[in-house]
Order: structure tokens, then sequence, then C-alpha cells
């Protein structure tokens, strides 16, 4: 198979499957961003135990890249720590934004690197990432 097919598989199972989709039932903080060139908006809420993400889900609306990407996301953060997630999120930002050999540790999300070279569609793969940098700061 081609890998680009494979990618393609990936994020439309999470986008017609998004996980940790839906509101916390004891939140401890909530962001919302929305990324106006493409109308996508997105509500992320966390829930932590100590320094560690205990629970994060997400709500809203947005395409079938920003929604996977979000789906994506919470399911690689959830359960590990604020420090770790931030590398993360710096590896994910730069691999979307260069195109660069992403990490292993990005595991799914590594689906995204051929978004570098649309522009507008970085800012689609970015958001949930974006939100999830803001929520743990
Ligand atoms: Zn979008």
């Amino acid at each position: 198979m081609d890998p680009s097919e494979l990618y393609a598989e990936v994020i439309i199972d999470h986008q017609k499957n998004p996980r940790n989709y839906g509101e916390l039932e004891n939140k401890d903080k909530e962001v919302k961003l929305t990324n106006s060139s493409c109308g996508d908006e997105i509500f992320l809420q966390v829930k932590f135990d100590g320094d560690r993400i205990q629970d994060i889900a997400f709500y809203g609306r947005g395409c079938a890249i920003s929604t996977a990407s979000a789906s994506i996301m919470t399911e690689l953060v959830k359960g590990i720590s604020k420090e770790k997630a931030e590398e993360l999120y710096e590896k994910f930002v730069e691999m979307a934004r260069t195109g660069k050999a992403p990490s292993s540790e990005l595991k799914d999300a590594r689906v995204f690197q051929g978004v570098s070279k649309y522009p507008l569609r970085v800012k689609c793969a970015t958001l949930a990432w974006h939100a999830l940098e803001k929520v743990i700061e």
C-alpha cells in the first residue's frame, strides 16, 4: 500500500470516530481556539493530576484535518506529564511547518508530515496542539 493512502485512512478513521470527543465531567481548565482561515473551532478540556494530564477531551467543529489531528493529539498526551506533552507539541509543530522527518514519538500524528506543503492546512493540523500548549502552560 502506498504510504499516503495509509495516512489518509488514519485521518478518515479519526475524523469519523474522534477519540476523547466531548466534555469532561471534572475539568480543571478549558481553552478555546479558532482558525479563522478555515473556520475550525476547538474547545479543549483537561483534568490534571499534579503535573500529569490525567484526562483530556475536545469538542467543537472543524474540517477533517483539524478534527483528526485533535483526536490523535488527545490520544498521545493522555496520561503523560505536562513537560513531555510540551516536548511533543514542539516536535509536532516543527514537523507540520517544515516537513522535517518526524520523531517516532509522534506515532499516528506523523500522518501530518505532508501538510507542510499546504500552509493553510498547517493551521488546521496544528490548531489542537496550540490549544494544548495553551491549556498546559
Ligand atoms: Zn481546517
